[in-house]
């Protein structure tokens, strides 16, 4: 079986690359000019067993030489700009990556390769956002309304995604993925930010991290459990939307308590006006403080996914809860700031 994950060097890419490699699946890694030596395809000793090929997902030509060439089995589609709040600052490259780029891959499998199975990484960030004390439990029909070039690019990602499977008859897995964390995430997701910045004041003696809102609300899950209900989906040829999500939701100070009992602190919580402050109670030391700079719009709306259509189509339940996985990613990266060190 031969294998293109585009994207190959971020989390989830780096994830299912590892799991297909490691099962004896052909893996070409899609990867931008130079990446391949990057941080997660090191630890995972990837660097070397991968066929890593030059991916850029707003370069045609390439592309349709690649998928031409090699008329791949599946191809797993996660190149492409997946920060939300960048996509308030920079639009058009957003709109460009994620967009035409999945176009283009798209059109390469409509013209060279119509029997590939395409998986398309799609986003929670199309739905709609609602205050309310329950929140909102979002199914793949639940109203769409995005509040960022991030989520409208992936509106015009579930469009296409039908457009292809309907007028090109081309075979289309869609996951609508809520958030999904692991001890690959880059660190300019809150949950890796916790977990490293408190590694580093806890080993390092750094600054107290600046945070955004202490109450932001998200659903949380696991990146591998994810990554397998994406494989299973896959090669099941589901061509169709699918929520990959848990159901369950928990606020980023949540995850500052559990990451700072992991690095061995005893947060406590106190406001201060406006600004929230999670100090150890053990030293007094000041650990992390709330700053309205970074407070986001739907902070405060719960949203959790409602995965059962995931679960009828391969009996996918989540098992594992974001405590578990704050607390092994901050195992993690107290191991990684120790090792810094020397
Ligand atoms: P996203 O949902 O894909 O944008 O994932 P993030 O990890 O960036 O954000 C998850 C939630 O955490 C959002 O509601 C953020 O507003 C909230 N949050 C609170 N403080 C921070 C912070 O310092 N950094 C980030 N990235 N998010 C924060």
């Amino acid at each position: 079986m031969k294998v293109l994950i585009t994207g190959v060097t971020g989390q989830d890419g780096a994830i299912l690359a590892n799991t297909m490699h490691e099962q004896g699946y052909r893996v070409f890694g899609g990867f931008r000019r130079g990446a391949q030596n990057s941080w997660r395809m090191r630890e995972l000793a990837l660097t070397h067993s991968l066929n890593f090929v030059n991916y850029d997902a707003t370069d045609t030509s390439t592309i349709d030489y690649l998928i031409s060439t090699h008329k791949f089995d599946y191809v797993y589609h996660f190149a492409g700009s997946s920060f939300t709040v960048d996509s308030l600052n920079f639009p058009q490259n957003t709109l460009l990556t994620n967009i035409n780029g999945s176009v283009s891959l798209l059109e390469a499998v409509r013209k060279y390769s119509p029997k590939t199975q395409v998986f398309l990484a799609g986003s929670s960030e199309v739905f709609k956002r609602q205050l309310g004390q329950k929140g909102v439990v979002a199914n793949e029909s639940a109203e769409k309304r995005p509040t960022n070039p991030y989520g409208v690019s992936h509106l015009a990602l579930l469009s296409l995604a039908d457009i292809y499977r309907s007028q090109h008859n081309l075979s289309i897995t869609l996951g609508i993925f809520f958030n999904h964390e692991s001890r690959f995430r880059s660190l300019q997701f809150v949950t890796r930010k916790i977990s490293h910045g408190f590694a580093e004041i806890k080993l390092s003696g750094a600054e107290p991290l600046v945070l955004g809102n202490f109450s932001a609300v998200r659903d949380w899950g696991c990146a591998f459990e994810f990554m397998r209900a994406v494989k299973e989906l896959t090669e099941k040829k589901i061509s169709s939307d699918v929520v990959v999500a848990t159901g369950a939701q928990s606020t980023v100070r949540d995850l500052i308590r559990t990451s700072a009992i992991t690095a061995g602190f005893d947060p406590i919580f106190i406001l201060e006006g406006e600004v929230e402050l999670c100090v150890d109670n053990i030293s007094g030391r000041l650990l992390a403080l709330s700053d309205q700079r970074f407070y986001r719009e739907g902070d405060l709306a719960p949203l959790v996914g409602d995965a059962s259509r995931l679960e009828k189509c391969i009996g996918w339940r989540p098992s594992r809860s974001i405590d578990s996985i704050m607390e092994e990613m901050t195992i993690q990266d107290l191991k990684r700031v120790e090792k810094e060190k020397f």
